[in-house]
């Protein structure tokens, strides 16, 4: 049976919190928001990892208010969950439940609360004083390429006179990825070495790569797995995904183009993943669902197994996307970051129902926890490419940054950083946060 999180009071526009900053009509986590995430505090506390909430610029240490009996309703699992030092466990409940933890919350930080504040506070911390981590143990990470724009712009690069491969509108494409070298936002991302071919060059070399990139791709993490064996209907695929976050999938262009065929991307992905540390939920995600992408006329339609009444009507996300760089030279000369695209998640090919149908489609399992991105999210106008490779055409054509500086591809000391937000008409805006990382020279090679 099909399911999708439903709109109720945790969405209504009017509702404001006690924390001011929630209600600051640019925060990203007013109350309507909620998103978990794992933290430390720089300070004081035991220095163990705890479940968070986003809350304007606070974060509410969510077992310590629990355990201070401030979350009402909250059900013996959902409290226990909260005990964790990651999200996997939180993410394996029921979406019922999950709600619970979302309602539970919300009405903790309501402004017509009448809790007594003074305790209420001492579980908050500032944004400022927390390290914020992976949100998941994650246990496998796929990848897929669920963009048209960004297959069509690089497959052209590749192979002018057949851009797409005839496989694409019928199998999400996608490749196993490494879950060890996923890192939350803010860790120094290391220029990686491995082998390429310059052009021309007969034999390869070995040695830093000459062609870092990023990618800009929304990530999935998976909610209740499914039993090795059964596959996940489209329908129902949704009771499957717990909330999504940003991912940047930094990528060695000069290493990728020669390891790729025949067996896809390898060591050219594998050395570092970053997430935003924010896990925004389904269920706030819910008013601001759209139609899955309107397939052109000439177009097949999916096979049935990827295909559901509910998912063509509602199967998408209305995310707004953004990439913005900054060089050293731009930090030193106090420039603020400069926003090479903006894209949206509605232009993708295929949804995350449809990712997580194809993805069990033979049987495998899924576990709470997992990650699955998305892709480069690539848009069909030129400042709507969500990578390097595309944006300067391979390196053809540069892109100039404010202080005259040029970028085929990315520079030591260059700070990727990536934003997402969704907006509605009468509904509050909510926000992802940051995804961003700064690449850091390679290490020696002997
Ligand atoms: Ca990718």
């Amino acid at each position: 049976m099909s399911w999708q999180p439903p709109i109720d009071e945790t969405h209504d526009p009017v509702r404001e919190s006690w924390v001011e900053s929630a209600n600051d009509a640019a925060t990203d986590f007013p109350i309507q928001n909620l998103p978990l995430g794992v933290f430390t505090r720089r300070r004081g506390g035991d220095g163990a990892p705890r479940i968070g909430a986003a809350i304007g610029n606070r974060v509410v240490d969510v077992r310590a208010a629990a355990e201070a009996g401030l979350l009402a309703g909250l059900s013996a699992a959902a409290l226990e969950v909260l005990r964790s030092w990651t999200l996997n466990a939180y993410m394996n409940l029921a979406p019922d439940e999950r709600g619970t933890v979302r309602r539970s919350l919300g009405a903790f930080l309501d402004a017509r609360t009448l809790a007594p504040r003074r305790q209420a506070l001492s579980h908050l911390v500032s944004m400022a004083d927390v390290d914020l981590h992976v949100p998941s143990s994650i246990g496998d990470y796929t990848d897929f390429y669920a963009s048209i724009h960004h297959a069509t712009n690089v497959g052209s690069m590749f192979r002018p006179d057949s851009p797409l491969l005839p496989n694409y509108k019928f199998v999400p494409i996608g490749y196993h990825g490494r879950s060890s070298s996923i890192v939350a936002s803010g860790t120094p991302v290391r220029r990686p070495a491995g082998q390429a071919r310059p052009e021309g060059a007969v034999t390869p070399s070995f040695g830093p790569s000459t062609r870092l990139d990023y990618e800009l791709e929304v990530g999935a993490f998976a909610g209740p797995g499914n039993q090795l064996g059964t596959p996940v209907a489209v329908g129902s695929a949704e009771r499957h995904l717990a909330g999504l976050c940003l991912v940047n999938d930094w990528s060695a262009r000069d290493v990728q183009q020669w390891e790729y065929q025949p067996l896809g991307p390898f060591l050219a992905k594998s050395f570092a993943t970053t997430v935003s540390p924010w896990v925004v939920t389904l269920e706030a995600l819910a008013p601001f669902r759209v139609p899955a992408f309107e397939r052109p006329d000439g177009d097949p339609p999916p096979l049935p197994y990827l295909e559901s009444t509910a998912n063509r009507a509602s199967g998408g996300f209305d995310l707004t996307l953004e990439v913005l760089l900054s060089s050293r030279r731009m930090r030193e000369a106090g420039c603020p970051p400069a926003r090479l695209s903006r894209s949206h998640l509605s232009t993708m090919y295929w949804t995350f129902a449809q990712l997580v149908a194809h993805h069990t489609s033979n049987g495998c399992n899924l576990r709470a926890g997992d990650l699955l991105a998305s892709g480069t999210v690539s848009g069909p106008s030129e400042d709507a490419r969500g990578c390097l490779l595309e944006l300067t055409w391979r390196g053809q054509r540069p892109v100039t940054l404010p202080t005259g500086e040029t970028r085929a591809f990315l520079e030591d000391g260059d700070e990727v950083l990536m934003r997402g937000w969704c907006a509605r008409e009468g509904y509050r805006r909510i926000g992802f946060g940051e995804c961003r990382g700064t690449v850091a020279p390679a290490a020696p090679t002997t």
